[in-house]
């Protein structure tokens, strides 16, 4: 690997390292894909799709998922299983990660305003972290405060980012809001102009967090939905992005064609030369939930489906009626079904982001 702008390649990157990565993708023409994560089981099956083609992932959990790694049955009253689960699959994910022998950039996914106490947590978790291994647990945090008016988004993250700018940490924030539902959060009724935001809202997110440090990200809205509906309703115009970085860098009187960090969220079920026009314009970071979602239960499903007489009984198939089935129902057989079908899934989006082989 001759990725020499890190300064880590294997495992977590954090601080530098993930500016640095994300320039590469700018100047190679790849984005990233950020996967969620509820799991051991989904974690890895990302990391191995990953790993095998020789490209960076991004691992993240989001609000609902975080509780989930914390274990379902754990109550969430003050964000307690969301906090507890991110800290578990931080640890985690670092732990296992160097394995794998890529870039993983360690993120938590949509942070609303209802979730701040969510954030604190992680961000103590972040801070306490720091002191021991001088980096913090998590390479970067999305805040959305979308849903709020832009000055109160705008603000509330320049507060947050310059408690994270201390540890060298990226922020993602949203601006414009990301149609459909996802995690709990309804956004299929709001009026379709906040589905597209203007490039003068974008640089004025630049405006405030650029002088705390150049670590930060922006999903700004161009008809993005998240979730896969009928196409037609709200009209993706990733061209817009385009046009974010031409005002930004004509603003900056820079020579730097792409100034901006720009992230594309509710990429499930969009086409490919959708990608692909979002990536050549700017994007660097592409989440995909919803389809890898549904991947890793086709494997699941199939599974069920081919050895339904073998797994109704702990003994008795079609082959016998004394045959032991135990091979058939130990979870590392069809669990890893579905982690073979949510790992081809991510290759394939690997392929279309155009990631493939940039660890070479
Ligand atoms: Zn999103």
């Amino acid at each position: 690997m001759t990725l020499d702008f890190l300064s880590r390649k294997t495992g977590v990157i954090v601080g530098d390292d993930v500016k640095n990565l994300f320039k590469y993708a700018h100047e190679k023409g790849f984005a990233i894909p950020a996967i969620n994560v509820t799991s051991s089981s989904t974690a890895v099956a990302a990391l191995e799709a990953a790993r095998d083609a020789n490209s960076p992932i991004i691992l993240q959990t989001s609000n609902g998922g975080a509780a989930y790694f914390a274990g379902k049955g754990v109550s969430n009253k003050d964000q307690k299983a969301s906090i507890a689960g991110a800290v578990a699959a931080g640890n985690y994910i670092r732990s296992i990660a160097p394995t794998y022998g890529i870039p993983v950039i360690l993120h938590s996914d949509h942070c609303a305003k209802k979730l701040l106490q969510w954030f604190d947590g992680m961000l103590a978790a972040d801070e306490a972290y720091y002191k021991e291994h001088g980096e913090p647990l998590f390479s970067s945090h999305m805040l959305d405060l979308s849903a709020e008016n832009d000055d109160y988004n705008i603000s509330t993250c320049a507060k947050y980012f310059k408690r994270m700018a201390k540890m060298d940490q990226w922020l993602e924030m949203e601006i414009g809001i990301t149609g459909g539902e996802e995690d709990g959060v309804d956004n299929g009724h709001v009026h379709k102009s906040a589905l597209y935001t203007s490039s003068e809202t974008v640089f004025s997110v630049y405006e405030a967090l650029a002088p705390i440090s150049a670590n930060f990200s922006i999903a700004a809205a161009f008809g993005n939905v998240h979730g896969v509906y009928k196409p037609g309703n709200v009209v993706l115009q990733p061209k817009l992005l385009g046009e974010h970085e031409k005002y930004a860098k004509a603003k900056l009187g820079t020579k730097e064609d792409k100034p901006l960090f720009l992230v594309f969220h509710g990429g499930s079920g969009s086409t490919e030369q959708e990608f692909k026009t979002a990536i050549d314009l700017g994007v660097v970071k592409v989440n995909l939930d919803t389809d890898t979602q549904y991947a890793y239960l086709t494997g699941i499903r199939d599974y069920v489906l081919k050895y339904k007489d073998y797994i109704m009984s702990q003994v008795g198939n079609p082959e016998g009626a004394d045959l032991p089935n135990k091979k058939y129902y130990d979870p590392r057989n069809w669990v890893r079904e579905g982690e073979k079908t949510m790992s081809a899934r991510i290759n394939k989006a690997l392929i279309t982001f155009n990631a493939v082989g940039q660890l070479n």
